[in-house]
């Protein structure tokens, strides 16, 4: 029996099984028949029927290369990884398309900016600003160029319950701040930053902001123009398009002054051996063929989440968080880590006496899939002391009727390793 069996097929006016039945993954079994509870969205999401045949339709009927030839297939493919670029812009209403480039996901978002925004202008003693809840492609890249230059990442504390302390955010806002980093949405804590607060206090003192809108753009109705940031990164995977697909949306003005981070075809003006310029954003920053088969699904996967309506996908899981968390409060000795009163539906648990990886082990054998260890977020993990959680990640396909499920499994777990 699925999971969704069993419970209303309408939630709060949004046709879940309905939904689901977009989903071809959702019907499969794992371990001798056990219904798959995917409960790992916030690793990456599931894909609807519509993008896995906009793929296929690509191959099929379209594959070219894109802005290179001047033959019909090359025409038509170019029109649709442009079509891509303007349905992603429209989607996070970004002032211009031209504003958006076209990444492999957000990793290449923030190198981005790392390599092209901030090596050139940082100097020995600058610094830049993230939060000890980052995913570590939030992180890295900047200790990266901060350890060419001399210079250091600071990290804004948190909350115990993992809500970020923004007045030591915005304290730590000095002169000397080249850059301030912050998720939207915490892909452990599922904390949603006020960044629209932060996007004010950077503005105040000319300093850029950049958010990691990874685990937002799937889940909320995002406006970059109303929060008011410089830079905004997300990824195509967790938003149900492919893998290797994402942007990195930017103020024109930051963009135009930003050199090549790669080079080579396509991203150039003129070539000579003695030197080169360049094609004006974003094409200055998509060197070589891109991954047009993944962005034609993307645009694919755009529509399919406008169909359903961002602001029903965010309240929908809402009433999934709720439920989950007060389910969850009933199993004997779990904890839940994170709190903060906005929350996305990502839950990190930890069950006492148990290990996360052993907790995530045995619910694979009941059919629930959960994410263990340390989420990329050592820094995190660091802060609450622990090595690793288990994590159970919502998105708008999954029933309170699973919920259900990975506490029944929970339950069976906790007997036999407490
Ligand atoms: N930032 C956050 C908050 C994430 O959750 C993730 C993925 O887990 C990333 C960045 C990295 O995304 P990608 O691996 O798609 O580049």
């Amino acid at each position: 029996m699925n999971a969704s069996a069993g419970t209303p097929a309408t939630h709060d006016g949004f046709d879940v099984a309905r939904v689901r039945a977009e989903f071809p993954l959702l019907a499969r079994t794992v371990h001798d028949g056990k219904p798959l509870v995917y409960l790992d969205n916030a690793n990456t999401a599931q894909k609807p029927r519509c993008v896995i045949e906009a793929v296929d339709r690509f191959y099929r009927e379209r594959n070219a290369n894109v802005a290179r030839a001047v033959h019909a297939l090359s025409e038509e493919a170019t029109d649709l990884y442009e079509g891509a670029r303007t349905a992603l812009a429209r989607f996070i209403n970004a002032p211009s398309a031209q504003e958006l480039v076209l990444t492999s996901g957000t990793t290449m978002a923030t190198n981005l900016v790392a390599y092209s925004y901030l090596l050139p202008r940082l100097e020995p003693g600058d610094s830049v600003l993230t939060t000890r809840m980052e995913h570590h492609a939030n992180i890295v890249p900047w200790q990266l160029v901060c350890e060419r230059r001399g210079a250091r990442l600071k990290a804004a504390a948190l909350e115990a319950n993992g809500e970020l302390r923004v007045d030591e955010f915005i304290a730590l806002l000095t002169p000397e701040v080249k850059l301030a980093c912050v998720a939207h949405v915490s892909n452990v804590l599922g904390t949603v930053n006020p960044v629209r607060e932060i996007a004010a206090a950077c503005r105040k003192r000319g300093i850029p902001l950049l958010v990691d809108g990874s685990q937002a753009v799937p889940h909320m109705p995002v406006d970059v123009r109303a929060l008011g940031c410089d830079f905004y990164a997300f990824t195509g995977h967790k938003m149900c398009g492919p893998t290797g697909t994402g942007g990195l949306w930017a103020r024109r003005e930051l963009l135009a002054d930003m050199p090549p981070f790669f080079g080579g075809g396509e991203m150039i003006r003129e070539v000579r051996i003695e030197g080169s310029t360049f094609a004006d954003p974003p094409a200055r920053f998509e060197a070589g063929t891109p991954n047009i088969a993944g962005f034609v699904g993307l645009a694919a996967a755009v529509a399919f989440l406008e169909s359903l309506d961002m602001q029903r996908i965010a309240a929908r899981e809402q009433v999934l968080l709720d439920y989950a968390t007060a389910r969850l409060q009933e199993v004997p000795g779990l904890r839940i880590l994170g709190s903060a009163a906005h929350k996305a539906a990502v839950i990190s648990f930890l069950v006492e006496g148990a290990h996360a990886h052993d907790l995530a082990t045995l619910l694979d054998l009941e059919g629930v899939a959960v994410r263990s260890g340390h989420h990329c977020a050592h820094p995190l993990m660091q802060f609450y002391g622990v090595p690793a959680t288990c994590r159970a990640s919502f998105s708008f396909y999954n029933t309170e009727a699973e919920a259900d499920v990975l506490v029944a499994a929970l339950r069976k777990a906790r007997k036999l390793l407490v």
